[in-house]
């Protein structure tokens, strides 16, 4: 009882300093400038300063990566990988750098193949950073290549899989690297990217371009490249893609 008479006591006599004027107004730890830009997201709807990738009705914004080659197809407003005898990735015709990336996709609702050969495809930031996209209800693999790994280098922190033929949904913050005049990595590329809603990448540090064997390496390349989607020869649809392109507070690297 002792106690807490004396808690009691000590507690007043903090009000009354504050009260005193001891610490300073809290007007003083206001910031009011700049006022962050103000952008209309409806609901269920595209943010208003994002780049509209795939809406469902054109392939306006893709192209090939080998010139000459097919484009894939639309059925029913989605975009899917056609079959053709020599694999083609498709990639925006626009370059990015730093992205907030929201994309739709849903593996064969026919189950065919198994491992890596099953609803296999992959987002490639910078045309060289893949987060993978495969169907991996019930279908065992490396973990490091299952749906949401950062191909090769991270297992994605939970399997947030739907049922093969479901729609699914990414959104990643995508932070491209950083390289010095002189070629040297300034800073590494870093994903964080939610499945189904639920997070499976948390600022994710990656160790170079995604490579199929050995270690991944660094390389300096442009600041901005295209966004790339790879063909795997397994007919995976797209739908609702859009970008919003970043521009973050500038940190030491
Ligand atoms: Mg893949």
């Amino acid at each position: 009882m002792r106690t807490l008479i004396v808690l009691g006591i000590g507690s007043l006599c903090f009000g009354w300093a504050i009260a005193a004027g001891e610490l300073p107004p809290p007007e003083a730890t206001e910031q009011w400038t700049p006022l962050p830009p103000v952008i209309a997201v409806p609901a269920g709807g595209v943010p208003s300063d994002a780049v509209v990738l795939f809406n469902g009705t054109n392939l306006d914004a893709w192209e090939p990566v080998r010139s000459g080659e097919p484009g894939w197809k639309i059925e029913d407003g989605a975009m899917i990988i056609a079959p053709n005898p020599k694999p083609c990735d498709q990639r925006t015709k626009a370059v990015f750098s730093d992205l907030q990336l929201h994309l739709e996709f849903r593996s064969p609702a026919k189950v065919e193949g198994a491992g890596q050969d099953r609803g296999n495809s992959g987002i490639f930031f910078m045309g060289l950073y893949e987060l993978q996209i495969l169907d991996s209800w019930q279908n065992p693999t490396y973990v490091n290549g299952q749906a949401a790994a950062i191909y090769k280098q991270h297992p994605p922190l939970v399997d947030a899989n739907r049922r093969p033929g479901e729609w699914q949904t990414y959104d990643v913050v995508f932070i491209a690297p950083r390289f010095a005049p002189d070629g040297r990595l300034l800073a590494p590329a870093r994903m964080t990217a939610f499945h189904n809603g639920v997070l499976v990448q948390y600022d994710a540090v990656l160790r170079g371009p995604t490579v199929f064997r050995g270690e991944p390496h660094y390389a300096p390349h442009a600041a901005r490249l295209p966004l790339v989607l790879q063909d795997h020869r397994n007919p995976v649809a797209f739908r609702n893609i859009w970008v919003r392109e970043l521009t973050l507070p500038e940190t030491t690297p």
